[in-house]
């Protein structure tokens, strides 16, 4: 069975679920952006955690603990930079959800919020995004019985309206 999607204009840092999902570069060793947040909120241990990982591929995800944020687990993942479409984009967006999801899963985690990956500071138009981000993570949960609850952190109220559209359409 499918899992419940929902969307909500939040900081994630503040989500309490199984795992809150960071949009992070190759190096896992932290960056600006959502990365930056979710390192400042859940402390330098953080950090230590992910310098054992060896880096992250683009579209993989990796899992770490969540230390002081309320969420109990992060899941790493590294989205694609926007290069004008042609160069496997889609493609490796998709793989960030859906890694993210198997990934998860695996761990016996139920619920989980995702950020906008790789719309801030790698560029990739939001409503494309979007819509590959919502048919991804359908097709995934589909098949994955345990996740139950996928939530779709948004930090602009843009973004909200962006898939509260999509959701209501379904
Ligand atoms: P990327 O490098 O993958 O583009 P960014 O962190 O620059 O990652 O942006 C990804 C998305 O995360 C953007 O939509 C941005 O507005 C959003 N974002 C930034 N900080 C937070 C936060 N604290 N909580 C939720 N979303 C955030």
């Amino acid at each position: 069975m499918a899992a419940a999607l929902e969307a909500l204009q939040a900081d994630i840092t503040t989500l309490r679920l199984d795992a809150i999902v960071n949009a992070a570069s190759t190096s896992l060793l932290g960056g600006g952006g959502v990365d930056g947040a979710i390192h400042r909120a859940a402390g330098p241990e953080l950090l230590a955690e992910c310098r054992t990982l060896d880096g992250c591929d683009t579209g993989d995800a990796k899992l770490t603990g969540g230390y002081r944020l309320p969420a109990r687990h992060v899941i790493h993942t590294v989205g694609p930079v926007w290069r004008g479409g042609d160069s496997r984009e889609p493609e490796l967006l998709a793989s960030c959800y859906r890694r993210s999801l198997e990934v998860a899963d695996a761990h016996g985690l139920r619920s989980m919020a995702f950020p906008c990956i790789s719309t801030g500071i790698y560029g990739y138009p939001a409503d494309a995004a979007v819509n590959l981000a919502v048919t991804t993570v359908r097709e995934t949960t589909t098949r994955l019985d345990g996740i139950e609850r996928v939530v779709f952190c948004c930090f602009s109220p843009g973004d909200l309206r962006i898939y509260q559209r999509l959701l209501q359409a379904e």
